[in-house]
C-alpha cells in the first residue's frame, strides 16, 4: 500500500496553507523527511496520510540571517547548513554544535531544525540549544500568524502546539551573542550512535563588565521530563557567582537534585543519566564560560 497518494511541492507560504486546509487534516507536512517518512513506513502515523505538503520550495524558508544582533533561521534551514554558517558558529556557537552533532551527514543534509522542533522530542538535539538562547518560533496556528516561546511548542514527548495537517512552523528569531556573553553544547551518546543522545545540555552565559561573575545564565539539559525545560533553580545558583571551578561544582550539586531523568529502554538508565548530568555539566559550563571571557568561540563538534 502506497505510504500517501498525492505529493505538493508548494511556491509559498500562503500556498501550503491552502493546501493543508484543503485536505481537512488528511494531509502532512513534509521537511528532510527523515522524522516523518521513518513513521510513515513504520506504520506510526495515524489517521493515514493522503497528501504530503513538502514545504522545502517555499522561497526564504530556509534562509538564517543576522540583522544587528538578532538572528533568523528559516524553519527549513538545515542542520548541516546551520553549522558551517559563520556568524552561527561564532555568535551561537551551542547551535553549531548541537545541529553538527544530529545524525549522520546524510541526516544533516536534509534534516531541518523546523522539523527537529515540530517532532517535539525532549531529547531534540536543536531544540536543547534553542532553549538556552531563549528562542522564538514564529507559527501559523489555527490560521493566526504569531511568535511563541520555544518552551511554548511542547506538549508532552512527540506532541508540538503544532498539528502539521494544518498548523505551519516557519522560523525562529533570538539574540546573538555580544561582549560578555558564551556558548557551549555537548551531548552523551551511545557508541556510534545516530539518533538521540542519553542525555544533551546547552548552556548561555553573561558574565559582568569585569568577567569575572557570571550575570545571567540560562540551562537546558534533556531529556529530564516530558517537555524540554530549563534547569532554573541551578541557574539562580549561578546568578551572582564568581565565573570559577567551584561555582561549577555547586551548580553540579544544585543540578544533580534538581533534575530526575527517566530510564529510557532504548538509550539509558536514570541512574547513568543522574551521572551524567554531572559530567555535561563539567564540560559544557565552563565552556561558555570560557568563550565569554575571551569572546573566542569556535564550535567543537563530537560526532
Ligand atoms: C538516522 C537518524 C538519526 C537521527 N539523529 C538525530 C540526532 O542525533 N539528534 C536529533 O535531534 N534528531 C535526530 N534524528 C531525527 C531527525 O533527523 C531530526 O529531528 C530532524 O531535524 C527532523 O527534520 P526533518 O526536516 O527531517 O523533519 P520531517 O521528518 O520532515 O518532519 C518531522 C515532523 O515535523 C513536521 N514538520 C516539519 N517541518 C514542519 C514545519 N515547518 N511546520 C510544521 N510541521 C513541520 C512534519 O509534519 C513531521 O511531523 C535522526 C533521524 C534519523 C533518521
Amino acid at each position: 500500500m502506497a505510504l500517501w497518494n498525492r505529493y505538493h511541492t508548494p511556491a509559498t507560504v500562503d500556498d501550503a496553507l491552502s493546501l493543508l486546509e484543503k485536505y481537512h487534516g488528511a494531509a502532512q507536512i513534509v521537511a528532510g523527511g527523515t522524522d516523518l517518512i521513518l513513521d510513515l513506513q513504520q506504520g506510526n502515523h495515524h489517521p493515514p496520510v493522503e497528501a504530503l505538503i513538502d514545504i522545502t520550495r517555499i522561497g526564504g524558508m530556509d534562509g538564517i540571517m543576522l540583522d544587528g544582533d538578532v538572528f533568523t533561521i528559516g524553519a527549513n534551514a538545515t542542520h548541516a547548513r546551520i553549522v558551517r554558517h559563520p556568524d552561527i558558529r561564532r555568535r551561537a556557537t551551542c547551535l553549531a554544535e548541537s545541529c553538527g552533532v544530529v545524525g549522520g551527514p546524510q541526516v544533516r543534509n536534509v534534516g531541518t531544525l523546523g522539523g527537529n522542533v515540530a517532532h517535539a522530542l525532549p531529547a531534540g538535539d536543536g531544540t536543547t540549544s534553542l532553549v538556552a538562547l531563549d528562542a522564538e518560533a514564529e507559527i501559523v496556528k489555527d490560521g493566526v500568524r504569531r511568535w511563541v516561546h520555544i518552551l511554548e511548542m511542547y506538549k508532552g514527548p512527540g506532541q508540538s502546539l503544532l498539528n502539521s495537517a494544518q498548523d505551519l512552523l516557519i522560523r525562529f528569531r533570538f539574540n546573538a551573542c555580544t561582549a560578555g556573553q558564551g556558548t557551549a553544547f555537548n551531548r552523551i551518546m551511545r557508541p556510534q550512535g545516530v539518533a538521540l543522545p542519553i542525555l544533551g545540555c546547552a548552556v548561555w552565559v553573561q558574565l559582568a563588565d569585569d568577567r569575572q561573575t557570571i550575570d545571567d545564565v540560562r540551562l537546558c539539559i534533556g531529556p529530564v521530563a516530558k517537555t524540554p525545560t530549563r534547569a532554573r533553580e541551578t541557574e539562580s545558583v549561578l546568578r551572582g557567582s564568581p565565573a570559577t571551578e567551584d561555582s561549577v561544582r555547586r551548580a553540579v550539586a544544585v543540578a544533580l537534585e534538581e533534575l530526575h531523568p527517566r530510564t529510557s529502554k532504548f538509550r539509558a538508565t536514570a541512574e547513568y543519566r543522574q551521572m551524567m548530568i554531572d559530567v555535561l555539566l563539567r564540560r559544557t559550563l565552563p565552556k561558555a564560560i570560557e568563550r565569554a571571557k575571551t569572546g573566542e568561540a569556535e564550535p567543537e563538534i563530537n560526532e
